[in-house]
Parts: C-alpha cells; structure tokens; sequence
C-alpha cells in the first residue's frame, strides 16, 4: 500500500485531539461519585415510606449530576411534630411555614420529604423564582415526585399517585 499521500500525524495533533476529547468527556459524563448531600440526607430518607425512598436518593442523585448539590431537610412527621410547626408563626414564635394542619401534610403519611441546595456544605434555600427550583422540579417530575412549588413549597417534593390526602387520612396505602 502507498502511504506517502497520507497527511503526516504531526505531534501537536495529537495534543489537540486529545484536549478535544478531554473536554467532550467533561460535558457528556456529568458528575459521577457519591452526591455531598446524600450521607446527611438518609436519617430522613429512611423515615419515608419503602417505596419512596428510592426515589428520594435517586432524586439527589439526579440532582448532583444535573449539578444541583441537595440535602434533605425533612421527611415523615408524626402528628405532634406537624402540630408544632403549624402553631409556628401562629400561637407559637417564627414564621409560618406550613399550612397543613396535622394529618393534612402528606409528611404525616411518610409520602414527602423537603430538600435544601448545600453552598459550602450548608443548606440554602434560594428565592423561589432562582431557576434551580424549576431544575429540581423537572428532576422530580421525572421521578413522579410532585413538587411543591405549585402551592408557593419550593423546598417540598411529595410522592402519592392515585391517593388523595382524604384517602390517606382514612388509612388508604399507596397502591
Ligand atoms: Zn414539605
């Protein structure tokens, strides 16, 4: 065979493809690894009913690779917890944050938990109209997780196809 017309492969070529190919890995394999968020997050992932569980670490693990660092904040409530954070803000000090009387949250019934963006290891919550919210929505979406923006929740994700929160109070499980 005759080679002598084939372009010479010089070595700078070379260094170029390779920087090509260095940064085209860069932007397609995402982050890969264990999400900074997700060690902190299981004491309340493993409070959540067995079937949403999974998809709460997924979710953080969805996260961190779309680039979004999140930490769960919390997860199942019993009735006396859920009371008390509904008297905050009204017989008790602080800010509402809540306005689901006990056994109206679907955090009374293990089916929703609340995430927090870490910035230097510490839980934020940005702005609800910051764009990571609406990231995190789409991530949740994807999931089934129904995410609490729609009623002013950012931080809220919850997960309950064919259970109203009424069927839930009559003892009604996930199908
Ligand atoms: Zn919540």
């Amino acid at each position: 065979m005759n080679t002598k017309h084939w372009p010479k492969v010089k070595a700078e070529h070379v260094g170029i493809g390779v920087g090509v190919l260095t940064i085209l890995a860069f932007f397609f394999s995402g982050r890969r690894g264990t999400p900074p968020g997700l060690a902190a997050s299981e004491k309340y992932i493993i409070t959540l009913n067995a079937k949403v569980q999974p998809l709460a670490r997924q979710f953080v693990i969805n996260a961190y690779r779309a680039g979004i660092d999140v930490i769960l904040t919390s997860g199942t409530r019993n009735n006396a917890e859920q009371q008390r954070i509904y008297d905050q803000g009204r017989t008790t000090p602080g800010d509402i944050v809540t306005n689901a009387p006990p056994g109206t949250s679907w955090h009374n019934y293990g089916l929703a938990f609340d995430a927090a963006i870490l910035v230097d290891g510490k839980p934020t919550w940005p702005s609800e109209k910051d764009a990571v919210w609406a990231k995190l929505g789409t991530i949740g979406a994807k999931l089934k997780l129904e995410h609490g923006l729609r009623f002013g929740d950012k931080e809220h994700f919850d997960y309950h196809p064919n259970l109203t929160i009424a069927q839930a109070k009559s003892g009604q499980k996930l199908a």
